[in-house]
Order: C-alpha cells, then sequence, then structure tokens
C-alpha cells in the first residue's frame, strides 16, 4: 500500500505501444485541426478510453487529447475494485443479483445522497460493462466476486478486483486497462480514433448562441492548435491532485495526495467557463486510518490502518481531546468515518498497549506490529509512553482526559459493564506499558466536487438547462454524484467505465 508511485516500468509499458506511443509531429497536429471530428474526447482514462472505443466502434470519427504520454489515466494507481449486478462472474458462482438490489444497496450504504437518477443508469449497466471487460479478457481473483472490501457491505457478493499486474501494487486498475487497450489501439490502427498525447485541453470553444463546437489544445511545446467537433466529452478527471482547488471546493485540505498526477480538476475549469456549475463538495467524507508520512499538507502516505470492515480492533481509538468519540468495532464504517469527520482536522489516534500490541493481528496494513514498537518516538506519527500520562504528553494530547478514557474503558471490561460507546469487541484492557499512540488522519483520494450533468452525461448551467454539444462523465462530474456522501465499494471506476460506455454508444 505504501507503493503508490507510477513506476517506471509502468509508462514504459503502456508507452512502447506504436500506436500511442511518440506525440505526433506538430505539421501533423495543424493537419489534424482542419479536420471536421465527430467527437472529441479530453482525456483517455477509466471513462475516456471506453467512450472512444465505442463511438469508433459506431464508425465515428474521433479525436482523443490526451495530457500524459500515456493512455490509463487513474488506472494506473486505482485498486480498479469495480461492482455490477448480474454479471458472469457472479454467475459462475450460482450468486443471484438484480440491478435494483444493487440501487438499493448503494442508496442504503450512502443514506440516499448520491444522485438517484444517475445511480439507476449505473446500476442497470454496470453488469453489462463488466460482461463487457470479461468478453475481452479481464480476470478477477479466484476468491471474488465479495459482498465488502474495506467499505459497507453490499447484500450480495458483486464487488470484485482484478489480480494485481507484475509491476503494480494495486494492480486492479491495470487489470481493466489491460482488457481496454487492445480495443483502443485496434481503433487507432484503423484510423477512427486519433490521439494527441503530451497535449493538454485549454480552453472550449463556444459560440455565440451557447454551443460548444471544438476545443483549444495545447501541445508540450506550449503551441495551441484549435480542434473542431461536433460535440466535446470532458473525460479529464477529478482535481485530487490540485490541493489548492481541492480545499477550496471541499472545504476541506487535501491532507493526503495519493490521486493520478493529472488530476489537476481541468475540466471543471473547462465546464464552469462556458456556463457549466459545480456541485457536490459537501458531500466530502474522509476515510479511516491514514498515517500520513509527516506533518506537510499534503503529505503522502506511510502506512494505512485497517479498519473496522477488515479487522476488529483491539485498540481504542480518541481525538485531540484524548477523548473516544465512536464504537470503534461499528459495523459500519461509513458510520466511523463520518464521526472522524466530526473531529478536529479530522485526526485520530489509536491508543493500546505493549500485550495489545503482542497478541493482535496486524493493525496496519502491510506491517508487522513490532513495527509499530520500532517506529515509536522515531517517527512523527508514533510515540511511546511508560505510563498513559507520559504517551499522552508526548502524543499532544490531554492528559487527564486520555488517563480518564483509558480507566473507563478498562474498568468495564474488568467490572464486565458495556462499554461506553457500545463496543462489543474487547480482547483486553489498556494496562501493561509501556503505552503507544499512531497518529492517523482523514483523508481521500477522489473529488467529490464535480460538474452537474443530465441524465445524458449533458453538462448543465445551473438552471438544469443543456449546455450544448458538450458531455462529461468520470470523476469530472464528481464523486459525491456517484457514491453519494460515502465510499460505497466501486462507485469510482464503475461510472467512469459504465457512462464511457453509454456515451461512446449514444453520442
Ligand atoms: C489510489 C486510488 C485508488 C482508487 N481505487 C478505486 C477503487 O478501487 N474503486 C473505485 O471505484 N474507485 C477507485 N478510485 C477512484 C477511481 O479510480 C477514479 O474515480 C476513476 O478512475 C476516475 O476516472 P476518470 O476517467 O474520471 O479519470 P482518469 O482515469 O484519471 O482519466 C482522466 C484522464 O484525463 C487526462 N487529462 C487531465 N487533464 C487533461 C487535460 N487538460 N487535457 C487532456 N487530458 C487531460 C489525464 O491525464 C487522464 O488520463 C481510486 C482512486 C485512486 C486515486
Amino acid at each position: 500500500m505504501s507503493n503508490l508511485q507510477l513506476t517506471k516500468r509502468d509508462f514504459l509499458k503502456y508507452g512502447t505501444s506504436l500506436i500511442t506511443a511518440a506525440a505526433l509531429p506538430y505539421t501533423y497536429q495543424v493537419a489534424l485541426a482542419k479536420e471536421q471530428w465527430d467527437t472529441i474526447i479530453i482525456g483517455a482514462g477509466t471513462a475516456g478510453i471506453p467512450a472512444a472505443i465505442f463511438a469508433a466502434e459506431r464508425g465515428l470519427k474521433v479525436l482523443v487529447i490526451e495530457k500524459a504520454s500515456v493512455i490509463g489515466g487513474t488506472l494506473f494507481v486505482s485498486t480498479g475494485q469495480i461492482s455490477g449486478a448480474g454479471t458472469v462472474f457472479q454467475e459462475r458462482k450460482g450468486i443471484k443479483d438484480s440491478p435494483d438490489q444493487h440501487f438499493d444497496d448503494i442508496m442504503r450504504i450512502n443514506n440516499n445522497t448520491s444522485d438517484p437518477t444517475l445511480t439507476r443508469i449505473l446500476t442497470d449497466h454496470a453488469g453489462p460493462t463488466i460482461n463487457w471487460l470479461a468478453a475481452n479478457g479481464y480476470t478477477i481473483f479466484d476468491n471474488h466476486p465479495v459482498k465488502k472490501m474495506a467499505h459497507d457491505a453490499f447484500s450480495v457478493a458483486r464487488y470484485q478486483q482484478g489480480p494485481k499486474g507484475a509491476t503494480s501494487p494495486w494492480g486492479g486498475g491495470l487489470a481493466i486497462l489491460n482488457a481496454m487497450k487492445p480495443l483502443f489501439d485496434k481503433e487507432v490502427s484503423k484510423g477512427s480514433i486519433t490521439i494527441l498525447l503530451e497535449t493538454s485541453a485549454v480552453d472550449l470553444i463556444q459560440e455565440r448562441n451557447g454551443e460548444i463546437n471544438g476545443v483549444i489544445a495545447q501541445n508540450k511545446e506550449g503551441k495551441s492548435i484549435e480542434y473542431k467537433g461536433r460535440s466535446v466529452i470532458l473525460a479529464s478527471g477529478g482535481c485530487a491532485s490540485n490541493p489548492r482547488m481541492y480545499e477550496e471546493l471541499h472545504g476541506i485540505p487535501l491532507y493526503c495526495q495519493m490521486a493520478y498526477p493529472q488530476s489537476q480538476g481541468a475540466g471543471l475549469i473547462l465546464g464552469q467557463a462556458v456556463g457549466g456549475y459545480l456541485r457536490g463538495g459537501e458531500k466530502y467524507s474522509p476515510l479511516y486510518g491514514m498515517i500520513l508520512s509527516d506533518d506537510k499538507v499534503p503529505s503522502t502516505p506511510y502506512g494505512v490502518a485497517i479498519n473496522a470492515m477488515e479487522r476488529q480492533p483491539w485498540e481504542i481509538v480518541v481525538n485531540s481531546d484524548g477523548k473516544r468519540f465512536v464504537q470503534e468495532d461499528h459495523e459500519s464504517v461509513d458510520h466511523i468515518e463520518h464521526q472522524i469527520g466530526k473531529q478536529s482536522a479530522h485526526r485520530h489516534w489509536t491508543i493500546m498497549d505493549q500485550r495489545m500490541l503482542n497478541e493482535m493481528p496486524p493493525m496496519i496494513y502491510d506491517w508487522s506490529n513490532e513495527r509499530i514498537a520500532k517506529e515509536a518516538d522515531n517517527h512523527v506519527m508514533f510515540k511511546s509512553g511508560s505510563s498513559i500520562r507520559e504517551l499522552a504528553i508526548k502524543t499532544g494530547l490531554h492528559p487527564v482526559n486520555l488517563e480518564n478514557t483509558v480507566n473507563d474503558f478498562n474498568n468495564n471490561i474488568k467490572n464486565n459493564q458495556s462499554d461506553s460507546f457500545g463496543r462489543l469487541h474487547r480482547p483486553l484492557a489498556i494496562e501493561q506499558g509501556p503505552y503507544y499512540s499512531v497518529r492517523m488522519s482523514g483523508w481521500s483520494l477522489c473529488s467529490f466536487a464535480g460538474l452537474g450533468v443530465n441524465e445524458n452525461f449533458e453538462v448543465i448551467r445551473p438552471s438544469g438547462e443543456p449546455i450544448k454539444n458538450l458531455y462529461a462523465i468520470g470523476e469530472v462530474i464528481g464523486f459525491g454524484a456517484t457514491s453519494g456522501n460515502a465510499y460505497v465499494n466501486g462507485m469510482g471506476v464503475t461510472p467512469a467505465l459504465t457512462y464511457g460506455r453509454l456515451l461512446g454508444q449514444r453520442i
């Protein structure tokens, strides 16, 4: 989990294809500007690739403008966990499921906070999208689909991830890219898709009547060229690598940066500049347990604590006042994450003793508990103390409060009384020093805010009126539009792929 850097090998592998390798010569770029494109797609990532494939397969003349030197976007870093009802993977295991059940699960988990129309479109078409991937070589772990992984559970097993790729620790995104890239390359070699790599869309061309009819793009030498298209699709991703924009739109700092580097929010600016509007920033919700590398904002991941969906907690979790604020083993990690969202700077600390460290299952992904003891007092996020009071002082927590918190937790266990927060899993009291704390932060890897769109993926004005010929799909419409104020299994990648496929079929 700690290695989230794109490896050089990833880029070489996905950049060496003859077709998508080098940026085209300038004279050729200028020649392309004389053409009239049926559609221009900004961004060859999770959403843009299927949109281009399906549009090209229908015979449309497609221009794809991609800022990076390779296609794939966030699929290079994403875990690529996706969910859909009625998939071949479910069928093979005899799992009965339906789009209605998928819809109900999503709305239950996010308390009806995602856009119901977009969610319904997603659940009706996610299964066929996954089957399309499967028909093109996409495979999943043998023990998948599952009901849950790190987020709240579905009512049936419909959540899956492709096996880790050879070069990426997260891998699942690459399994999806590996299935789509040959189809994309085929259309490029047929001439149905033309791709401009290392080229950034910097403006949209808008007629006086408000219609969009092209894109101004800048090549890597900084030269601007206008491309004319009957429609334009914004598929340029979110803004989770742009700390300033992220904080402006969500009112929350980007505590941890681990999104694709090109997720700079370009499409959000382009869409707004021609009359679109942004919505959904208020849906921001933090994830549990990021151990940051340092005090900088944004920082990078040092480790990630395993949440209650995957491991029953032994330790307690406190806030900056040294008080517990949530039932640590609550059956809904979404509930825990929303309580974290109410704490100062979304910080939370685990508190434990030596006996817990010795006996409990690992608390941090890919770490032994021994390592926590070794990091104590050597890394800013890890402290130890011979008493709870000393631990509190070194950690910067209120010493009396922390003592009271630990005493309350311990006394309830010893007296066989129920826990003050209703916690059920309490194997040990915290009573054998040395004592340890790990400081964690709430975090996110997606931008919840995005452009308003209607059921046809047309970018809309605040009045609801569509901006003619302009469409948006993927995280540019906001993770909150499809996942609501929660992290619903697969609700980043699945809508990006599904809406891309649908728009390519319809535009
Ligand atoms: C580490 C990580 C793990 C995740 N895991 C999951 C998961 O398991 N399941 C899930 O559902 N979601 C997950 N997500 C979220 C999900 O991966 C994203 O929401 C989704 O992939 C975004 O797809 P997209 O097409 O909108 O953007 P991208 O795939 O990023 O594509 C956008 C493309 O646009 C290009 N671009 C940007 N600006 C410009 C410009 N000005 N001009 C031209 N091109 C431009 C980019 O280079 C990029 O290729 C994860 C996210 C991260 C960061």
